[in-house]
C-alpha cells in the first residue's frame, strides 16, 4: 500500500505505514541505522545537499551552511529565508527536502509512496498547517490530511490497547518542543449504527521552545567546562573543532546516560586528548529545573481537566527515554505511566489515520459495487473493517472571527468578534447576523481573523481602513483573508447579512448570505500566501440594527 504517516519533527522525523496485518511499522533509516531521520539539512555545495545525521555533524564547524529547527519557522509571517550558493530557500522548501529524504527511504526499499498524512503540533495555526501541507506537495506527496501529533500518538496507543472511557494525558517531550494533551477514549455508534472507538481531545498545553536540546545545551556546557579545567583553558580559548567535537558527542552521551549510571566522552581539546566522565546523578542535578518546568505545564493543563480524571499517562517523544522524566511523571501519577516506542508513536498513529482516510474514500467509492472481486474491491473490504474502528474529534487550534464595526458609542469602533474560541470541538460552526454600515453600500469587505484569545471581542491587527495597528502580542492576532460581498443597488443599511464561520482540520470556511436576496458569498481560507489588504473605510458590516 502506498499510504504513509509522517512525523515531521523539529529535530527528528519519522515515516511509518501499516504492514500486511494492519499493524503500524516504521521504515528504517538504514544509512543512519535509526528509526528516524535528523531534521537537519547541510548545503555542502551547489550540487550536494545532505539531510540527516551526516548533516548534523557539520553544525559546529560549518554552522552557516546547516539548517535545523526549521519547523519553528514554517508558516510564520515575515519569516527568514536561507541562502546557499546563490539560491534562496524558504522554510517550506527546507521542510520539503526533509520530506523528500523520508520519501527516498521508502523508495530505496522498493516501495512507492503517494498518499500521506503529516503530523503537526496541536498549537499550529492555520498558516503553519497550510505551509506544512505545501511542503508535502512540494516533495511530490499527496497530503490526504494533517493530524495533531498528540492525537496521532493517542491513536497509536488506542490501536494497541483500547479501553472504554479512559482519559489519557499525553506527555510529549521531543527535541525542541513540549506538548501536553489530554484525550478521552470512548465507544460511540457511527452513522451506520456500528460501534466505533472515539478519541476526543479535552485539553492541550505546552511550550514550543522546550525540549531535548535544553538538556544537550546543559551537557555541552558541562563538558566544555570540564575540558577547560583539565587543560587550564578558558572557554574562549577552545577551538571551533573542539566545540564541534563536544557538540557531536553530547547527544550520544545523553542517550548513554538514559541506560547507564555514567558516560565517558573523549574530546580532542585543542590537540590534546581529554576524557570526561559524567555521572547520571550530576546530569540530573544540572537539569532538574527543566524537568520541573515541564511538570509546571502539566499542572497548568490539569487546571482544565482534574488530575483524578487521568487514568493513564502516555510518554511520547525521544526525550522521555530519560529516566529523570519517567521518574518525575511517575511520582506525580504513580502506577499510571506507560511508554511505547516514544520516538515512533506519532508516525505510527499518522499511518493508522492515513489508512483510515484512504479506506473511507475506498468504501464510499465501492458502494453499490459490493460484488466486485477486483483487487480494489478486496482492499475496500479490509478497509471497511478498519474504518469502522476509530473516529477522532479534535479541537480548534486557535480562535476565529470577523472584523465588524461597533456603532454604539460616540465613535465607531472596529472590533474582532471571536466567533469560534480556541479549544472548541471541530468542526466548529458559528453564525451571526450583521448589517451594512451605510445605505446603498455597494459591497462589504469581510475580514477574517485568527487569534489566541478567548475574549468575546478584541482589537483586530488592522484598523477599519486596513492599516496595521497594535494588538496585545499575547493574543497573536492575524488577518487570514478578506471576503468581498457584493450588494445589489439600493440596499438598505437594515439588510441582514448572515455571516458564518466553520473551522475544521483543513481550514476555515467563511460564508456571508444576503438574507434578502439569498445570495451567498463564500471563501475557503488556507492562507497560502499573504493577502493584499484592501484599504477602505466604508465597506464594512456593523454589529446591530439601530
Ligand atoms: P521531535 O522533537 O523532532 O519530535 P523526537 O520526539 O524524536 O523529536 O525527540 C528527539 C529528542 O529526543 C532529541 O533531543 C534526542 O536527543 C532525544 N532522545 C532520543 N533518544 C534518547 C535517549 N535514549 N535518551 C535521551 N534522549 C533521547
Ligand atoms: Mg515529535
Amino acid at each position: 500500500m502506498s499510504t504513509y504517516g509522517i512525523d515531521l519533527g523539529t529535530t527528528y522525523s519519522c515515516i511509518a505505514r501499516l504492514d500486511s496485518n494492519g499493524n503500524p511499522e516504521v521504515i528504517r533509516n538504514n544509512e543512519d541505522d535509526s528509526n528516524t531521520v535528523a531534521s537537519v539539512v547541510f548545503f555542502e555545495n551547489e550540487n550536494n545537499v545532505i539531510v540527516g545525521q551526516a548533516a548534523k555533524e557539520n553544525v559546529e564547524t560549518d554552522g552557516d551552511r546547516v539548517v535545523q529547527f526549521v519547523k519553528r519557522e514554517i508558516g510564520k509571517r515575515n519569516t527568514r529565508t536561507y541562502e546557499f550558493d546563490g539560491k534562496t530557500y524558504t522554510p517550506v522548501e527546507i521542510s520539503a527536502l526533509i520530506l523528500t529524504r523520508l520519501k527516498n527511504l521508502v523508495e530505496a526499499q522498493g516501495g512507492t509512496i503517494e498518499d500521506v498524512v503529516i503530523t503537526v503540533p496541536a498549537y499550529f495555526g492555520l498558516e503553519e498547517r497550510s505551509a506544512t501541507r505545501q511542503a508535502g506537495e512540494l516533495a511530490g506527496l499527496n497530503v490526504l490530511s494533517l493530524i495533531n501529533e498528540p492525537t496521532a500518538a493517542a491513536l497509536s496507543y488506542c490501536a494497541r490497547q483500547f479501553q472504554e472511557d479512559r482519559t489519557i494525558l499525553v506527555y510529549d517531550l521531543g527535541g525542541g518542543t513540549f506538548d501536553v494533551t489530554v484525550v478521552k477514549m470512548s465507544m460511540v455508534q457511527n452513522e451506520s449504527g456500528r460501534d466505533v472507538q472515539k478519541i476526543t481531545v479535552l485539553a492541550t498545553g505546552g511550550d514550543d521552545r522546550l525540549g531535548g536540546k535544553d538538556w544537550d545545551d546543559r551537557l555541552y556546557n558541562h563538558i566544555l567546562h570540564a575540558c577547560c579545567d583539565e587543560n587550564g583553558l578558558t572557554p574562549e580559548e577552545v577551538e571551533a573543532e573542539t566545540r564541534q567535537d563536544i557538540r557531536s558527542k553530547v547527544e550520544e552521551a545523553k542517550r548513554k546516560l538514559s541506560k547507564k549510571q555514567s558516560a565517558k566522552v573523549r574530546i580532542d581539546v585543542n590537540g590534546s586528548r581529554t576524557e570526561v566522565t559524567i555521572k547520571r546523578t550530576d546530569f540530573e542535578q544540572m537539569t532538574s529545573d527543566i524537568v520541573a518546568k515541564t511538570m509546571n505545564f502539566v499542572d497548568a493543563t490539569l487546571e482544565k481537566v482534574p488530575a483524578e480524571a487521568i487514568d493513564t499517562v502516555l510518554l511520547v517523544g525521544g526525550s522521555t527515554y530519560m529516566p529523570m522524566i519517567i521518574n518525575a511523571v511517575e511520582s506525580k501519577f504513580p502506577g499510571k505511566v506507560q511508554q511505547h516506542d516514544p520516538d515512533q508513536a506519532v508516525a505510527k498513529g499518522a499511518a493508522i489515520y492515513a489508512s483510515m482516510l484512504v479506506e473511507e474514500v475506498g468504501s464510499l467509492s465501492a458502494q453499490g459495487d459490493e460484488t466486485s472481486d477486483s483487487p480494489e474491491g478486496k482492499t475496500v473490504q479490509h478497509a471497511e473493517q478498519l474504518t469502522s474502528k476509530f473516529t477522532v474529534e479534535d479541537q480548534t487550534p486557535r480562535s476565529f472571527g470577523p472584523g465588524v464595526v461597533d456603532t454604539k458609542g460616540a465613535k465607531h469602533k472596529y472590533v474582532l468578534e471571536n466567533f469560534i474560541k480556541i479549544g472548541e470541538k471541530m468542526p466548529a460552526v458559528f453564525s451571526k447576523t450583521y448589517y451594512p454600515l451605510e445605505d446603498n453600500q455597494e459591497r462589504v469587505l469581510l475580514r477574517a481573523f485568527e487569534n489566541m484569545s478567548t475574549d468575546d471581542t478584541l482589537i483586530p491587527c488592522v484598523d477599519e481602513d486596513g492599516n496595521p495597528q497594535a494588538t496585545d502580542p499575547a493574543h497573536n492576532v492575524k488577518l487570514l483573508g478578506e471576503l468581498v460581498v457584493n450588494l445589489p443597488p439600493n440596499t438598505s443599511r437594515d439588510t441582514p447579512i448572515k455571516v458564518t464561520f466553520k473551522v475544521d482540520a483543513s481550514g476555515v470556511h467563511v460564508e456571508a448570505v444576503n438574507t434578502q436576496t439569498d445570495e451567498t458569498f463564500e471563501t475557503f481560507l488556507r492562507t497560502e500566501s499573504d493577502i493584499d489588504i484592501e484599504r477602505s473605510a466604508v465597506h464594512q458590516l456593523r454589529i446591530s440594527s439601530d
